[in-house]
C-alpha cells in the first residue's frame, strides 16, 4: 500500500486534521515482479547456450584435437546450442509482436480444409520420425474468422508439444469440429502426461515441468505462452486435460464470428 497525506487548516490557520489516501499499489508491484522475473528468465535462457557454445569453440581451439569423432561431437553440440538460441529469439521476438499488435489481427475467412493441409505437411514428417501414429479427425467444410498465420502457429506449437512429449510408438490425434458458435481444436497425445499442479502453469512463460527435457528436445518454454496469447486476442479460450503416463489434451475454443 502507497500512502500519501496532507494536513487540513482552517481559515484561522489551526490544524484541524489530516487527509491520508491509501493507493492498493499490488496489482502494479505484481505486474512489476512480473517483468523483472521475465528479464531474469530470459537473460538466463540466453545465457546457458551461449555458455556452452563459447566453452566447446575455445577447447577445440586450444586443444590439439586429433580425434575426429570428438571434434565433431563438440561442433554438433555448438550446432544444437545455436539452433536454441535461434529459436528462443524467434519465440521472444514473435511474443513481443503479438503483444504489441493486439489490435492488428489480419482478420479473413478461414477455410479449415486447405488451410490446415500447410501446416499438417511439416507435422506428419516430425511424427513419423518418432513412430508416432498421427490421426486427424476433421469435419469438413468448416469456415471462420481469424488470423489465419497467427492460428497456424497455434496449431503447430500444440502438434509439436505432442509430439515432442510423446515417446516412439505413441499416438497423437487432431480434432476439429465446430458448434453453432465455436470452432474447436483438440489435440490429444498418448505422452508423458502433466502433473495436476503443474497444469494452471504451463501457460507461464519459460514454466516447463521438466527443465531438462524441454531443453533436450529444443523447447524454448515460450510456445505455450504464444498460443494461449494468440486465442486470447481471438477472444478463445484454451483448456488441458491429462493424466500423468497416459497423455494430455489441449482443447482450443475460438468463436466463428469475431
Ligand atoms: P516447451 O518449449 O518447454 O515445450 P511450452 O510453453 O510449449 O514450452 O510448454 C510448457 C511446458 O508444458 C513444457 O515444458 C512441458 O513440461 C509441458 N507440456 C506442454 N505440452 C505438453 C504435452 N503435450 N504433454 C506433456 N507436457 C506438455
Amino acid at each position: 500500500v502507497e500512502v500519501t497525506g496532507a494536513p487540513v487548516i482552517n481559515d484561522v490557520k489551526d490544524l484541524k486534521g489530516a487527509v491520508l489516501v491509501f493507493h492498493d499499489i499490488s496489482d502494479l508491484k505484481r505486474v512489476e515482479e512480473m517483468r523483472k522475473d521475465f528479464v531474469a528468465n530470459v537473460s538466463h535462457e540466453l545465457k546457458t547456450p551461449i555458455t556452452s557454445i563459447r566453452g566447446f569453440a575455445e577447447t577445440l581451439l586450444e586443444d590439439d584435437m586429433a580425434d575426429e569423432e570428438i571434434r565433431k561431437q563438440f561442433l554438433n553440440i555448438i550446432l544444437k546450442e545455436s539452433t536454441r538460441l535461434q529459436s528462443l529469439i524467434h519465440d521472444l521476438l514473435e511474443l513481443s509482436k503479438i503483444e504489441k499488435e493486439e489490435m492488428k489481427l489480419s482478420l479473413k475467412l478461414i477455410e479449415v480444409d486447405s488451410w490446415m493441409q500447410s501446416s499438417l505437411t511439416l507435422i506428419e514428417q516430425q511424427a513419423q520420425k518418432k513412430s508416432l501414429l498421427f490421426t486427424k479427425e476433421v469435419e469438413r467444410g468448416i469456415t471462420f474468422y481469424g488470423d489465419p498465420d497467427r492460428l497456424q502457429q497455434v496449431i503447430l506449437n500444440l502438434m509439436y508439444n505432442a509430439i515432442n512429449y510423446t515417446g516412439e510408438g505413441g499416438r497423437v490425434i487432431l480434432r476439429v469440429a465446430e458448434t453453432q458458435s465455436d470452432v474447436v481444436i483438440e489435440v490429444e497425445d498418448t505422452g508423458v502426461g502433466i502433473p495436476e499442479d503443474a497444469r494452471s502453469r504451463i501457460f507461464e512463460r519459460f514454466y516447463r515441468v521438466d527443465r531438462a527435457r524441454s531443453r533436450n528436445t529444443g523447447g524454448t518454454g515460450l510456445g505455450l505462452a504464444i498460443v494461449k496469447h494468440i486465442v486470447e486476442v481471438h477472444q478463445g479460450t484454451i483448456a488441458v486435460t491429462s493424466e500423468v503416463g497416459k497423455g494430455s489434451c489441449f482443447t482450443v475454443k475460438l468463436p466463428k464470428k469475431l
